[in-house]
Protein backbone atom coordinates (compact mmCIF):
# COMPACT_ATOMS: atom_id res chain seq x y z
CA UNK A 1 0.00 0.00 0.00
CA UNK A 2 1.57 3.89 -1.04
CA UNK A 3 0.58 6.16 1.30
CA UNK A 4 0.68 10.20 0.40
CA UNK A 5 0.68 12.26 4.00
CA UNK A 6 -0.26 15.12 2.55
CA UNK A 7 -2.31 16.39 -0.21
CA UNK A 8 -4.51 19.02 -0.79
CA UNK A 9 -8.37 17.82 -2.11
CA UNK A 10 -9.52 20.58 -1.06
CA UNK A 11 -8.16 22.92 -3.34
CA UNK A 12 -10.64 24.66 -5.86
CA UNK A 13 -8.33 23.86 -8.61
CA UNK A 14 -10.25 20.10 -8.92
CA UNK A 15 -13.01 22.02 -9.33
CA UNK A 16 -14.84 19.75 -6.59
CA UNK A 17 -14.90 16.66 -8.25
CA UNK A 18 -13.41 14.65 -5.48
CA UNK A 19 -14.95 11.30 -6.24
CA UNK A 20 -12.81 10.45 -9.68
CA UNK A 21 -9.66 11.60 -7.70
CA UNK A 22 -10.18 8.69 -5.00
CA UNK A 23 -10.82 6.51 -7.28
CA UNK A 24 -7.63 7.10 -9.05
CA UNK A 25 -5.41 6.89 -6.02
CA UNK A 26 -7.05 3.91 -4.74
CA UNK A 27 -6.72 2.13 -8.22
CA UNK A 28 -2.71 3.10 -8.00
CA UNK A 29 -2.94 1.52 -4.74
CA UNK A 30 -2.36 4.14 -2.81
CA UNK A 31 -4.32 3.26 0.38
CA UNK A 32 -3.75 6.09 2.70
CA UNK A 33 -3.82 9.67 2.06
CA UNK A 34 -3.85 12.69 4.89
CA UNK A 35 -5.73 15.63 3.14
CA UNK A 36 -4.39 18.62 5.06
CA UNK A 37 -6.10 22.18 5.06
CA UNK A 38 -4.34 25.29 5.27
CA UNK A 39 -6.68 27.70 7.20
CA UNK A 40 -10.35 27.11 8.97
CA UNK A 41 -12.69 26.92 6.12
CA UNK A 42 -10.50 24.41 4.05
CA UNK A 43 -10.04 22.33 6.96
CA UNK A 44 -13.54 22.81 7.49
CA UNK A 45 -13.79 21.23 3.52
CA UNK A 46 -11.18 18.49 4.47
CA UNK A 47 -12.93 16.82 7.63
CA UNK A 48 -16.00 16.70 5.14
CA UNK A 49 -14.28 15.07 2.42
CA UNK A 50 -12.90 12.71 4.65
CA UNK A 51 -15.89 11.63 6.66
CA UNK A 52 -16.77 9.71 2.82
CA UNK A 53 -13.61 7.95 2.48
CA UNK A 54 -12.56 5.24 4.44
CA UNK A 55 -9.02 5.49 3.17
CA UNK A 56 -8.60 9.80 3.65
CA UNK A 57 -7.85 11.19 6.95
CA UNK A 58 -6.87 14.78 7.18
CA UNK A 59 -5.30 17.38 9.01
CA UNK A 60 -6.49 20.99 10.32
CA UNK A 61 -4.52 24.39 10.73
CA UNK A 62 -3.65 27.74 9.77
CA UNK A 63 -0.87 27.79 7.15
CA UNK A 64 1.92 30.64 8.20
CA UNK A 65 0.71 32.74 5.25
CA UNK A 66 -2.78 32.50 6.52
CA UNK A 67 -1.48 33.21 9.86
CA UNK A 68 -3.24 37.02 10.20
CA UNK A 69 -6.59 34.80 9.92
CA UNK A 70 -5.85 33.34 13.21
CA UNK A 71 -8.02 35.17 15.92
CA UNK A 72 -10.00 33.99 19.27
CA UNK A 73 -13.35 32.87 17.05
CA UNK A 74 -10.80 30.51 14.48
CA UNK A 75 -9.18 28.79 17.12
CA UNK A 76 -12.23 28.47 18.67
CA UNK A 77 -13.34 26.50 15.16
CA UNK A 78 -10.24 25.27 14.63
CA UNK A 79 -10.36 23.08 18.15
CA UNK A 80 -13.94 22.01 17.16
CA UNK A 81 -12.64 20.14 13.71
CA UNK A 82 -9.15 18.81 15.34
CA UNK A 83 -11.65 16.93 17.79
CA UNK A 84 -13.17 14.97 14.87
CA UNK A 85 -12.21 11.59 14.92
CA UNK A 86 -10.90 11.33 11.31
CA UNK A 87 -7.99 14.03 12.32
CA UNK A 88 -4.75 12.74 12.60
CA UNK A 89 -2.73 15.52 12.98
CA UNK A 90 -2.18 19.95 13.26
CA UNK A 91 -1.18 21.39 10.48
CA UNK A 92 0.47 22.89 8.22
CA UNK A 93 1.96 25.81 10.37
CA UNK A 94 5.18 26.83 10.39
CA UNK A 95 7.19 29.63 8.90
CA UNK A 96 7.30 31.22 4.91
CA UNK A 97 9.43 34.03 4.56
CA UNK A 98 9.71 33.76 1.34
CA UNK A 99 6.05 34.79 0.48
CA UNK A 100 5.40 36.76 3.57
CA UNK A 101 1.59 36.85 3.57
CA UNK A 102 1.72 37.09 6.96
CA UNK A 103 3.89 39.18 9.45
CA UNK A 104 6.79 37.91 11.58
CA UNK A 105 4.82 38.30 14.99
CA UNK A 106 1.60 36.55 12.95
CA UNK A 107 3.40 34.02 11.89
CA UNK A 108 5.32 33.42 15.43
CA UNK A 109 1.94 33.82 17.31
CA UNK A 110 0.22 31.18 14.60
CA UNK A 111 2.97 28.82 15.22
CA UNK A 112 3.23 29.07 19.00
CA UNK A 113 -0.98 29.06 19.82
CA UNK A 114 -0.79 25.88 17.06
CA UNK A 115 1.48 23.93 19.39
CA UNK A 116 -0.17 24.36 22.08
CA UNK A 117 -2.73 22.77 20.66
CA UNK A 118 -1.99 20.22 19.23
CA UNK A 119 0.28 19.12 22.95
CA UNK A 120 -3.10 19.55 24.71
CA UNK A 121 -5.01 17.69 22.09
CA UNK A 122 -2.35 14.82 21.79
CA UNK A 123 -1.86 15.38 17.98
CA UNK A 124 1.22 15.45 16.26
CA UNK A 125 1.78 18.64 13.98
CA UNK A 126 2.71 19.17 10.61
CA UNK A 127 5.35 21.71 9.76
CA UNK A 128 5.66 24.31 6.56
CA UNK A 129 9.31 26.03 6.47
CA UNK A 130 10.48 27.83 3.77
CA UNK A 131 13.13 30.44 3.89
CA UNK A 132 13.01 29.81 7.67
CA UNK A 133 15.67 27.20 8.41
CA UNK A 134 17.79 28.33 11.02
CA UNK A 135 14.40 30.00 12.51
CA UNK A 136 12.23 27.07 12.42
CA UNK A 137 14.56 24.83 14.08
CA UNK A 138 15.44 27.56 17.23
CA UNK A 139 12.08 27.78 17.45
CA UNK A 140 11.20 24.25 17.58
CA UNK A 141 13.91 23.68 20.28
CA UNK A 142 12.74 26.38 22.54
CA UNK A 143 9.43 24.44 22.85
CA UNK A 144 10.28 20.97 23.31
CA UNK A 145 8.31 20.74 26.09
CA UNK A 146 5.68 21.09 23.54
CA UNK A 147 6.56 18.15 21.05
CA UNK A 148 5.62 15.09 22.81
CA UNK A 149 4.01 13.22 19.77
CA UNK A 150 6.21 13.69 17.02
CA UNK A 151 6.18 16.53 14.39
CA UNK A 152 6.22 15.86 10.07
CA UNK A 153 8.80 17.95 8.12
CA UNK A 154 6.28 18.59 4.90
CA UNK A 155 8.20 18.53 1.91
CA UNK A 156 11.82 18.51 3.29
CA UNK A 157 13.93 20.87 1.91
CA UNK A 158 16.91 21.48 4.14
CA UNK A 159 20.43 19.90 4.58
CA UNK A 160 21.18 16.61 6.12
CA UNK A 161 22.53 17.98 9.22
CA UNK A 162 19.72 20.26 9.94
CA UNK A 163 17.92 16.80 9.53
CA UNK A 164 20.04 15.04 12.16
CA UNK A 165 18.97 17.85 14.17
CA UNK A 166 15.25 17.73 13.81
CA UNK A 167 15.11 14.15 14.48
CA UNK A 168 16.41 14.61 17.53
CA UNK A 169 13.39 16.64 18.53
CA UNK A 170 11.52 14.23 17.46
CA UNK A 171 11.11 15.29 13.68
CA UNK A 172 9.94 13.07 10.28
CA UNK A 173 10.65 14.08 7.12
CA UNK A 174 8.08 13.79 4.02
CA UNK A 175 9.45 14.02 0.05
CA UNK A 176 7.54 14.81 -2.89
CA UNK A 177 7.68 15.00 -6.17
CA UNK A 178 11.06 17.27 -6.26
CA UNK A 179 12.65 14.08 -5.33
CA UNK A 180 11.82 12.80 -9.04
CA UNK A 181 13.37 16.17 -10.59
CA UNK A 182 16.62 15.50 -12.18
CA UNK A 183 18.36 17.93 -10.36
CA UNK A 184 17.07 17.56 -7.49
CA UNK A 185 20.12 16.42 -5.71
CA UNK A 186 17.78 15.11 -2.60
CA UNK A 187 19.54 11.38 -2.60
CA UNK A 188 22.27 12.44 0.15
CA UNK A 189 19.81 13.93 2.34
CA UNK A 190 17.57 11.01 2.08
CA UNK A 191 20.43 8.43 2.58
CA UNK A 192 21.50 10.51 5.83
CA UNK A 193 17.97 10.56 7.74
CA UNK A 194 16.38 7.26 9.44
CA UNK A 195 14.48 5.29 7.52
CA UNK A 196 12.12 5.16 10.34
CA UNK A 197 11.47 8.42 9.63
CA UNK A 198 11.00 9.09 5.92
CA UNK A 199 7.15 9.42 4.66
CA UNK A 200 5.84 9.66 1.22
CA UNK A 201 3.41 12.82 -0.24
CA UNK A 202 2.20 15.02 -2.87
CA UNK A 203 1.42 18.29 -1.82
CA UNK A 204 -0.67 18.10 -4.76
CA UNK A 205 -2.35 20.10 -6.55
CA UNK A 206 1.30 21.17 -6.59
CA UNK A 207 5.29 19.96 -6.94
CA UNK A 208 3.88 17.03 -9.82
CA UNK A 209 6.65 14.65 -10.28
CA UNK A 210 8.52 14.07 -13.53
CA UNK A 211 7.48 12.41 -15.87
CA UNK A 212 4.30 14.48 -15.26
CA UNK A 213 5.39 17.97 -14.28
CA UNK A 214 3.32 21.00 -16.03
CA UNK A 215 0.08 18.59 -15.31
CA UNK A 216 -2.39 18.92 -12.17
CA UNK A 217 -0.78 16.56 -8.91
CA UNK A 218 -3.23 14.27 -7.50
CA UNK A 219 -2.74 11.59 -4.52
CA UNK A 220 -1.79 8.93 -6.94
CA UNK A 221 0.99 10.07 -8.73
CA UNK A 222 3.12 9.34 -4.52
CA UNK A 223 3.56 5.85 -6.18
CA UNK A 224 6.31 7.69 -8.23
CA UNK A 225 7.71 9.28 -5.35
CA UNK A 226 7.59 5.64 -3.55
CA UNK A 227 9.68 4.32 -6.33
CA UNK A 228 12.19 7.21 -6.40
CA UNK A 229 12.92 6.70 -2.89
CA UNK A 230 12.71 2.68 -3.14
CA UNK A 231 15.42 3.15 -5.72
CA UNK A 232 17.55 5.69 -3.34
CA UNK A 233 17.30 3.52 -0.76
CA UNK A 234 18.18 0.57 -2.39
CA UNK A 235 15.27 -1.45 -2.20
CA UNK A 236 12.59 -2.94 -3.57
CA UNK A 237 9.14 -1.08 -4.09
CA UNK A 238 7.38 -3.38 -1.89
CA UNK A 239 9.79 -2.77 1.41
CA UNK A 240 9.68 1.08 0.75
CA UNK A 241 5.79 0.17 1.04
CA UNK A 242 5.88 -1.78 3.81
CA UNK A 243 8.54 0.90 5.40
CA UNK A 244 6.49 4.07 4.89
CA UNK A 245 3.39 2.18 6.10
CA UNK A 246 5.13 1.69 9.19
CA UNK A 247 6.19 5.07 9.61
CA UNK A 248 2.64 6.67 9.16
CA UNK A 249 0.98 4.16 11.86
CA UNK A 250 3.98 5.02 14.28
CA UNK A 251 3.50 9.11 13.77
CA UNK A 252 -0.39 9.61 12.89
CA UNK A 253 -1.67 6.09 14.78
CA UNK A 254 -3.29 5.32 10.79
ZN1 LIG B 1 0.87 21.75 1.71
Amino acid sequence: MFVDVHAHLCDSKYGGGIDSLVRAYEEAGVGIVINSGYDVPSSERVMEQSQKFDSMYFSAGVHPDEAKTLDSRAIERLTAILKDKKCVALGEIGFDFYWNKSTEEEQIFAFEKQMELADHLGLPFVVHSRDASAKTYAFLKDRKSLINKGFLMHCYSESAEMARLYEGLGGYFSFGGVITFKNAKKDDVIKAISPERLLTETDCPYLTPHPFRGQINDSSKVVYVTKKMAEVLNKDVEEAEALIRENTRRLFGI
